[in-house]
């Protein structure tokens, strides 16, 4: 039976194999034009203060518009830049195009955060690429905090450990994202100094279920980062209620499509300039 079923399976995914692997050649195709074509661009969402709800950073977010797919999903072309190794350049582009438009547009005590992912991070001149970045854009870089997951910890530990730490060197913080989805083994908290802990969206999702599980875990991780000299930030909050446990649960910082959902840089401009001219009309 189970011979059976097998070479049912066998038959039926064939195809299926097939055409993904063809669709994926066409996208890898398509990528390694992506940026001369000028089809990246950034979108940006806001992080917030818990207690006083003032944006206190904007996280950059790659859109990928390709003239041949259409917009697609970084959930699905950022896989294929990482096995590509198309990640790096496109990582340096992201991290020069963010740290100009935070440089440029927005107020100084507005952070920018920028996601790096493990094969960026492993080459042997990602802070110099960093350095660049700041230079040419002139940006502090304590207005920079570059996102990593665990995952930056299963390949080569070390290289990856002092790559980050040149860059705190420079001024830079470092935020570990995507809290508690990864391999987590917690002994890199104590080699590593993180300034922001970002709890995973899918334990905001399940507290806010009533989870009894996502919320011990949420307190204990605000806790732990507490007691580390860390803060926490809730990712992927999307209504008051869940906003409302989230501070209940004090973590120091919230995001989500409930306060911002990721938007174009003109948007982030005009939201300064609007805020500008209420801070000065409440002071006539
Ligand atoms: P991430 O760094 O964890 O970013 C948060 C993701 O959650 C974003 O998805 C954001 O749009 C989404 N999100 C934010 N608030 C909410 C919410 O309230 N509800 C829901 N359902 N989702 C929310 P996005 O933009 O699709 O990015 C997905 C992932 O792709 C990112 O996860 C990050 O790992 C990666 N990524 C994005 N941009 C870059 C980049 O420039 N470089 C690298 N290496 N990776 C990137
Ligand atoms: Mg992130
Ligand atoms: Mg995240
Ligand atoms: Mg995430």
């Amino acid at each position: 039976r189970a011979k059976d079923a097998g070479g049912n399976e066998h038959c039926d995914y064939e195809p299926s194999l097939h055409a993904n692997a063809e669709e994926k050649r066409q996208l890898e195709f398509s990528l390694r034009k992506a940026l001369e074509r000028g089809e990246m661009l950034l979108h940006y969402q806001p992080v917030v203060d818990a207690k006083t709800e003032k944006v206190v950073s904007f996280e950059a977010l790659v859109r990928w518009n390709s003239s041949e797919h259409g917009f697609v999903s970084p959930g699905k072309f950022i896989p294929l830049a990482e096995d590509t190794r198309l990640i790096v350049p496109i990582g340096t582009w992201v991290m020069q195009e963010a740290c100009k438009e935070a440089a440029g547009n927005w107020p100084s005590h507005v952070k920018v955060n920028i996601n790096v992912s493990p094969e960026q991070l492993l080459e042997p001149d990602f802070a110099a690429t960093v350095v660049q970045a700041l230079s040419h854009s002139g940006l502090d870089p304590k207005r920079l905090e570059i996102e990593v997951t665990e995952s930056i910890f299963l390949r080569d530990a070390s290289v990856a450990r002092k790559a980050l730490e040149q860059c705190m060197a420079l001024g830079c913080s470092v935020a570990l994202d995507d809290f508690g989805t990864g391999y987590s083994s917690l002994g890199y908290l104590r080699k590593l100094k993180f300034s922001t802990i970002k709890v995973d969206r899918s334990f905001v999702q399940g507290a806010a279920q009533q989870s009894r599980e996502s919320l011990a875990i949420i307190r204990a991780v605000v806790a732990m980062a507490e007691s580390l000299g860390m803060t926490t930030t809730a990712e992927g909050v999307e209504n008051e209620e869940e906003a409302e446990m989230i501070r209940s649960l004090r973590c120091n910082k919230i995001q989500g499509y409930h306060f911002g959902r990721p938007m174009p840089a003109t948007d982030v401009r005009m939201l300064f300039v609007r805020s500008n001219a209420e801070a000065v009309r409440k002071r006539a």
